[in-house]
């Protein structure tokens, strides 16, 4: 839960602090875009400026929790590095790791000194000025609902849907460990507000394309149990993802049937990327600590649910991570 100090502070920066630009990493997800427009709002109803400036476009799936008043930027160094440099306060949202604010992240630091960073992740030796980190929380929207109710603040029904997306999105819709009491009490107000949960759902997960269904297809006929079937691990390569058309899919929710065999305890996905590099998507329902394994390999996220984006060649990503993981259930005795 957030502590009496970091509401204060966030008080006492909203108070002292006019104009917004909220960030969040690269590929938003529904956490990052959540907090963005529920914060956003928010700041917009107490007669703030506020921008949103992104890395990269939202998702087709989540394009539905973007309000208009608020639109999404899309960085382009030529426009937005003069509005990082003069932004009164930079908002860093879902993500405190500097490299996953992809190209804009040397704007960025030049700026910390007017950052105030709000976030779930564990952070790793933030430059930011001011921060507002909940590890406990199982999603920012969470801790950004938490932060403006306590403000005085009622979400509209919009903005209730927009946390709401972050909060089932980050938690597998209340499946994952992060789940806890505190994120069904919050469902249960933001349901209160106008929130209809089979919409939400719909709209995230039933909107898949044909090609997500054919990659997955071809993705559980390649699965491979290692560490005797403890670790489910899935290749995905160039010439797969070409073929099948599906460079726009987002592969990590294909971890989701990784996991959901018996026995698995750790599922890889590993993706070649279009620049050679490999993207890994760690998922894992034991004690195998994924932030610190993949922190191991330049990525980082949190105990449950990390990702990854290193050098290829996609073989020897496959070989190293999947030893790692490996001689890590053998050391904590094989068992999940
Ligand atoms: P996904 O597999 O869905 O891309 O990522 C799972 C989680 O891992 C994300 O929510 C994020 O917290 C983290 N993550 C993904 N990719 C990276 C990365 O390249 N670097 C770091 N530090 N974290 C990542
Ligand atoms: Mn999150």
């Amino acid at each position: 839960m957030i502590g009496d100090g970091q509401h204060a502070l966030f008080r006492a920066i909203c108070d002292a602090t006019d104009e917004f630009v909220l960030i969040t990493h690269m590929k938003p997800d529904g956490d990052a875009l959540g907090s963005q427009v529920g914060l956003g709002k928010c700041l917009l109803d107490r007669g703030k400026s506020v921008r949103i400036v992104n890395e990269d476009p939202s998702p087709e799936t989540l394009r539905f929790i973007e309000n208009p008043a608020l639109p999404v930027e899309i960085y382009e160094p030529r426009r937005h590095d003069s509005v990082l440099a003069s932004a009164e306060r930079i908002v860093l949202l879902d993500n405190s790791a500097p490299d996953r604010f992809g190209s804009m992240e040397n704007a960025i630091l030049r700026a910390a000194d007017r950052t105030l960073c709000i976030d779930h992740h564990p952070a790793r030796d933030a430059p930011w000025a001011e921060q507002i980190v909940d590890e406990q929380s199982c999603a920012t929207t969470v801790m950004i609902y938490d932060l403006v109710t306590a403000w005085g603040w009622t979400p509209d029904a919009k903005s209730a849907e927009a946390i709401y997306v972050g909060l089932v999105t980050d938690t597998g819709f209340f499946r994952f460990n992060s789940t806890n009491r505190h994120a069904h009490e919050v469902a249960s107000e933001l349901l209160d507000l106008g929130v209809e949960p089979g919409r939400a759902y719909r709209e995230i997960y039933e909107r898949n394309s044909l090609a997500f269904a054919r990659l997955l297809g071809h993705a559980l006929a390649g699965l491979r149990l290692d560490a005797g079937g403890a670790v489910a691990t899935i290749r995905l390569d160039r010439g797969t993802i070409d073929r099948l058309n599906a460079e726009d899919v987002d592969t990590s929710e294909i971890t989701t049937a990784q996991l959901a065999l018996d026995g698995v305890s750790v599922a890889l996905l590993f993706r070649e990327l279009e620049d050679g590099r490999v993207k890994v998507s760690l998922r894992s329902k034991g004690t195998v600590d994924l932030h610190r394994l993949a922190g191991e390999f330049g990525g980082g996220g949190h105990r449950n649910a990390s990702g990854i984006v290193m050098a290829g060649p996609l073989d020897d990503a496959v070989r190293r991570v999947t030893d790692r993981v490996s001689s890590l259930l053998v050391g904590s005795a094989g068992s999940p």
